[in-house]
């Protein structure tokens, strides 16, 4: 896999470990409980990817797949006024990095699919530097859960969302929620005849819930896997799969101002 760039996080020790931050061509997974800060993470993503690059941008646009309505234009602009004041110094800044994200709210995966088919070869004129999907499971779950007629297969869409991050060469950051991990909580389960503690070890990270809901292919798609989780009320963010660093965790903390280290 050609990594040919990134996308600063601004967090140092991440960006350390991931040798530049997050990677072009590639997807990039957040996986973490309700609440832990995976779309606070996407906002100062799609900020950072819009910022001008003397302030370390990409002065890109980004498509920001919102499916369960959590966007908030508004937290993204405060995120960058606190971040970086000096921007907004110059007139009309905010409206235009907010008009630099583009938010789409399919209904399917497939009516997404179908929308990034359509605006692929326009990725490149129109300047996309980021494409997030937050969340993945909450885009399948309409049609892969309830049994509606699917045109194509969960594995084909994914190889698609793939195939978009290589051709255009940009980022993909997907979210997905996980359960938090109940240690009394005991489940029987099994997917497609892997046993439990099959699923575990080639999702790490995730729980049997979210593989039913996405599939062992998944879990081998995303080449970065970022695990945010909370103990004893500090949260951490956690390099759970990488091919260039080992698995590292950092503390981090969620103020006005965004995530930060
Ligand atoms: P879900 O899976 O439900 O979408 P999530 O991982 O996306 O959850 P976020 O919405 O990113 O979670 O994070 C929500 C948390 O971010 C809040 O609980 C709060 O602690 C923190 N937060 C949000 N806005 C602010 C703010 N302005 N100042 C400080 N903390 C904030
Ligand atoms: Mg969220």
């Amino acid at each position: 896999e050609h990594l040919a760039g990134h996308l600063s996080t601004c967090l140092k020790g991440l960006d350390e470990a991931l040798f530049g931050g997050i990677p072009f061509g590639v997807l990039t997974e957040l996986v973490g409980p309700a609440g832990i800060g995976k779309t606070q993470f996407c906002l100062k993503l799609s900020f950072l990817a819009a910022l001008p690059p003397s302030y370390g941008g990409l002065a890109g646009r980004v498509i920001y797949i919102d499916v369960e309505y959590k966007f908030s234009s508004r937290r993204m602009i405060e995120i960058g006024m606190r971040s970086f004041p000096d921007v907004f110094q110059k007139k009309d800044m905010a409206k235009e990095m907010a008009g630099r994200i583009l938010v789409l709210r399919p209904a399917s995966l497939s009516e997404f699919t179908e929308s990034l088919h359509k605006i692929k070869v326009s990725l490149l004129e129109q300047e996309i530097k980021l494409v997030i999907i937050d969340s993945m499971a909450a885009l399948i779950t309409g049609e892969y859960e309830q049994g509606a007629p699917k045109q194509h297969s969960l594995g084909w869409h994914i190889s698609f969302i793939k195939s978009i991050a290589e051709f255009a060469r940009i980022p993909i950051v997907v979210t997905n929620q996980v359960r938090s991990r109940n240690r009394n909580e005991v489940s029987h389960y099994s997917f497609q005849g892997l046993s439990c503690s099959e699923i575990q070890e080639c999702s790490s990270g995730y729980d049997s819930h979210l593989v039913a809901a996405l599939g062992v292919h998944w879990a081998h798609s995303v080449t970065i896997r970022l695990v945010l989780e909370a103990k004893s009320g500090q949260r951490f963010i956690k390099l759970a799969k990488s091919p260039m660093s080992p698995p590292l965790a950092f503390p981090f903390s969620i103020t006005s101002s965004g995530i930060s280290l």
